[in-house]
């Protein structure tokens, strides 16, 4: 099934919304799901489980997808038509100009957290485990209002930093952290290869 059409016809975002789709964003791609279709038979979660993880809110993090054409793929096999992908630049609903806040992080111990210093709220998140002297980064995320604006870059920026000052490694499994240290081998200092 072509997970962006419906009876054949390219679909907009307008109108999967307006279908009771509910929207998933990431800088290159945005997955929509109707859990009234949904057929639950789980191609989704055994396609991408980093993508699509029942009970884990929420439970699509569209920017898990380790490339647009994998998650392109695994929204194909969707036999209800349940989920549907649209470039994320095809976005057709206006998008309110929103002013930047201040951002601080806080680094919480299993967790470094990105706050909006205007309102105090939690804005995004690294989450990591701890094993001996390595970082284990598990996710990253940051609010779909605040994404496109290095905030998640941020964050990984922060673990490297942690991990320097600390004397400790970092093993990615995060796609996103992956990604980063694949794009910068400035942090390869801190990066766990003997695994
Ligand atoms: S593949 Fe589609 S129908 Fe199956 S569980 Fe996932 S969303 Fe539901």
């Amino acid at each position: 099934m072509e997970g962006n059409k419906i009876n054949g016809k390219t679909v907009t975002e307008s109108e999967l919304l307006a279908l009771g789709y509910r929207k998933y964003y990431s800088d290159d791609l945005d997955v929509f799901y109707n859990k009234a279709i949904c057929a639950h038979v789980g191609n989704c979660v055994r396609g991408d489980s980093n993508v699509f993880e029942v009970g884990r809110r929420p439970w699509i993090i569209t920017s898990n997808a380790a490339s647009v054409e994998q998650c392109i793929t695994v929204i194909n096999s969707c036999p209800s038509g349940a989920l549907k992908w649209l470039y994320h630049s095809q976005g057709d609903l206006i998008k309110k100009e929103i002013a930047m806040p201040n951002f601080t992080f806080e680094d919480q111990g299993d967790q470094i957290v990105l706050i909006n210093a205007d309102t105090q709220q939690q804005a995004g998140e690294i989450a990591f485990m701890e094993a001996e002297d390595t970082l284990i980064i598990v996710h990253t995320g940051v609010n779909p209002e605040f994404r496109g604006n290095g905030l998640a870059e941020q964050l990984v920026a922060k673990v490297v930093e942690k991990a320097r000052r600390e004397d400790k490694k970092i093993f990615p499994i995060c796609p996103f952290a992956q990604k980063e240290f694949k794009a910068k081998p400035e942090y390869s200092d801190v990066l766990r290869q003997d695994v």
